[in-house]
Order: structure tokens, then sequence, then C-alpha cells
């Protein structure tokens, strides 16, 4: 691996989405010189599609949230991505997954009365966690946790009440057929990026900021830092003066657990339309959602989330594996068995470069995310899903942090005069 030796005015450690963002956004001002400083062999971080089965699999984010605002959307329509707009139908899986429509209606209501709770408790001058809103004993309470574990990565009792009502969702949810990892693969090429180059101490003691890397010394004068916060927490990038106000942000927002595991499903199951979601169990926190032909796939995807995924993490492929056959099993009957095969599994908290899957506040928490994002002497910069206000958790989230990123860092630097550039 050749060695670096590079000067540029801004560099970008990450080339995640929010890395990826902030690299486009530089580069589109034409004014600077940028390097993008990327841990591993490839672009996307937590994007990132395989096709193991000649189809893509998207092992991190697959859904372009709140779709009709996600400014991803109309980006990955200009570069010739077709975008399916079927709606997940994640309401109203329990249909499919042995349970009356009358109990269906009743956990729906359930949902939406703890949405109206949560909305309540966050206009109240004191943080608490999800878990302080429902109701012990509660029919729901076992699928609450479950969900909370899907769409937090930690179950309600962990998660901020204030921040979790911050999400901004606009209720629509679309994909991209070629998969979302291919899209940011697309708006990294030609970006200059410098793989197998993980940052290890950034020295901001003199006037050029100073940072080793895998691959040798780079100096710039701003970085962009948009590494997970379990990076940053564990110290495996360290600042020099260190800076105890982001370990206090970042201890704040961990990385929740959510892992997938991929099966190739011959035939239907039955009773299931294709692109269906359902739930393994309505009566245990330890049970996965599954979306069944996805996008008319011979594949089922299999997410679950939490403490348990964690655990379930250290089973590897074959512990996953035999848990989603054996609720499968329960639901269809064993012969369900000769239909399925695994494919592919995820392991995002034993990922060095990601330690977990996405970040969630802990109660009393919500605002490190505005003091985790603001930037250190006008020369630091931060970015990524945790720096996110509104839309955090998410690939577009990161990706808007890493354009205002880019803004400031730009904004901070001494106009160039005409001399100078010619
Ligand atoms: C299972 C799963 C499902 C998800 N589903 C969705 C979804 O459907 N929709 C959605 O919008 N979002 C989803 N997400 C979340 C989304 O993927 C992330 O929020 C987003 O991709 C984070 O982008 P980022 O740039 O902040 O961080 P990352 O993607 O983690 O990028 C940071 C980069 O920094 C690199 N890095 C780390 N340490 C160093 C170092 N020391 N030096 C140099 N480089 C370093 C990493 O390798 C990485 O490439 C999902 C995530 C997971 C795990």
């Amino acid at each position: 691996m050749a060695v670096l030796r590079s000067e540029p005015d801004v560099a970008v450690i990450g080339a995640g989405a929010a890395g990826i963002g902030a690299a486009r956004r530089l580069g589109e001002a034409g004014s600077v010189s940028v390097l993008v400083l990327e841990a591993r062999d490839r672009v996307g971080g937590r994007v990132h599609t395989i096709a193991p089965a000649g189809f893509p699999l998207d092992r991190g984010a697959e859904w372009l949230h709140s779709a009709d605002r996600n400014p991803l959307s109309p980006i990955a329509q200009h570069h010739g991505f077709s975008v399916h707009r079927r709606p997940p139908g994640w309401t109203t899986r329990l249909r499919r997954s042995g349970v009356s429509l009358e109990a269906e209606a009743d956990w729906i209501a359930t949902r939406e009365a703890q949405g109206k709770a949560r909305r309540e408790a966050a206009a109240e001058p004191v943080d608490r966690p999800l878990a302080s809103l429902v109701a012990p004993g509660g029919r729901w309470n076992q699928l609450l946790d479950a969900t909370s574990s899907w769409g937090n990565g930690a179950e309600l009792e962990r998660v901020s009440v204030k921040d979790y009502v911050r999400y901004e969702d606009s209720g629509v949810n679309w994909r991209l057929r070629e998969g979302y990892g291919r899209l940011f693969e697309a708006l990294a090429e030609g970006l200059p990026v410098a793989l197998d180059a993980a940052v290890s101490r950034v020295d901001h003691s003199g006037r050029a900021i100073r940072l080793e890397t895998a691959r040798g010394t780079v100096t710039a004068a701003r970085v962009i830092v948009t590494v997970p916060t379990s990076i940053l927490a564990a110290e495996a990038l360290r600042f020099d003066p260190p800076l105890p106000e982001k370990l206090a942000a970042v201890a704040g927002l961990p990385l929740g657990v959510d892992n997938k595991l991929f099966i190739s499903l011959s035939g239907q199951l039955p009773g299931i339309e294709r692109d269906a979601y359902l739930v393994g169990s309505t009566t245990s926190r330890e049970t996965m959602s599954y979306q069944v032909r996805p996008l008319d796939r011979p594949a089922i995807y299999c997410f679950f989330g939490g403490r348990w995924a964690a655990a379930l993490e250290r089973e590897g492929e074959a512990g996953m594996f035999s848990f989603a056959a054996g609720e499968l099993a329960r639901l269809f009957g064993n012969d369900v068995r000769r239909q399925i095969a695994p494919l592919a599994s995820t392991a995002w908290l034993h990922d060095p470069w990601t330690r977990g899957s996405y970040s969630y506040a802990l109660s009393g928490h919500a605002d490190d995310r505005a003091l985790l994002a603001a930037p250190v002497d006008n020369r630091l910069f931060f970015a990524g899903e945790a720096c996110s206000p509104n839309f955090f958790s998410t690939a577009h989230g990161a990706y808007l942090s890493g354009l205002a990123a880019a803004q400031a860092a730009l904004a901070s630097l001494p106009l160039r005069n005409c001399s100078e550039r010619e």
C-alpha cells in the first residue's frame, strides 16, 4: 500500500454517507483540495450492498426513510437508479403472524397511544426513557420492546423520549432496486479517497493539523470527523489535545445493535403475498421481523435488534438461521425448513470500524447530538448520523450532516485570491 504524501486543505475522516456528502460538497466548491481517509478497503461504511445470490442485498441501510423529504431520492433518480415506491406495510404485519385482525387493530391503537404519550412527555422539562410510558403488564409490551430494538437498536428502557420525538418521520419509505450501497459507490466515484487509511490520532496542537494514518502522516488545515460514536467513545481515534466534551457527548449517544440475516426461499410461504412483512412472535421481545420475497426476489430478509441481537451475533450465522427457521416453522409448519437456506448475515457490533449499528440517545442526552456536531476552534468539524438533529440513525441524516460540516469548513477557510488560483 503506497504511503500517503498529502497536505490537503480539508481531510475528511471516513467514507460513509457523511464523508461522501462532505467530500462532494467540498469538491463542488472547487476552491479547496480534499482527501478522504477511510479505514476499510471500500467506501459506504454502514451502507453496503452485496449480491451473493445474484440480486442485491443491503447489509446496512436499505430504506430511503422520509423519502419525500430525503435529498437522496432525487439524487438516486438523477443517477439512473430505480426508486421503488411500494410502502413497506410495517403497521399491518401482525395479521400474517397468526394474530386476528381485531388483535392487530388493538396493537395499532396501542402504538398510536404510545406515539401520543411520547409527544406529550417530550414537552415536559425532564427527559425520561421510552419504557416509563409503557403500562406494566400490557398485552403488547414485549412487541413494543422488540419494535424499539428494530427502530432504535435498543430496548425501550434505554432510549430518550425527547430524542425519539425529534426524529422527523414523514411516513414515506422507498427502496432502490440496485441497492442503497450502490448509490453511495456511485456518489463516491471520482472523489479523492484513500482506502486502508485508518486514522489513529488527530494532533491539532499546531497550526497545521497532523493526522496519523495507517498509511503515513497527513497534514490538513481543516478536518471533518465522520466516524461512528462508538469509535470516538473507545478512543480508537484520539485527539491531541484531548476533547473531553466530545467524549462526554458520545457517551450519551451509544450505537444500538441491529443485524440482518438473508435467507433464500424456494416457492412461496403459505398464504403470504409477495413483498410482505410479518413478525415471528407477538409475545416475545426476542423475535425477528421478516420481509418475505422483497421486490419479488426468492428470499426472506430477517431483521433483529437490541441486546439479544448482540448475543445472537456471537452465535454467528448458524445460530441466527436456526432461530429464524424455528420461528418460521412455528408459523408455517415444519415443511418450510425445506424451502429455506442461509445466504448472508451481518455482525455490525463486531465490525471493527462500526462497533454497532446506529445511534440512540440515552435518557437525558438528547442535546448531546448538538454538542457532538459543534466545531472545535473552527478547524475540527463533526458529521455522521449521530450529529443529525432530526434524521439521526439514517443514511440521509448522515449525508446531510456531511454537507453541513463541509459548508462550515468552507466558510472557515480564508478566501483565496485570484492570483493564488492561477
Ligand atoms: C442493519 C442496519 C440497517 C439500517 N437500515 C437503514 C435504513 O433502512 N435506512 C437508513 O437511512 N439508514 C439505515 N441504517 C443506518 C445507516 O446505515 C447509517 O446511519 C449511516 O449509513 C451512517 O453513515 P455515517 O457516514 O454516519 O457513518 P458510517 O457509514 O459508519 O461511516 C463512517 C466511516 O468511517 C470509517 N472509519 C471508522 N473509523 C475510522 C478511522 N479511525 N479512520 C478512518 N476511517 C474510519 C468507517 O469505516 C466508515 O466507512 C441502517 C444501519 C444498519 C447497521
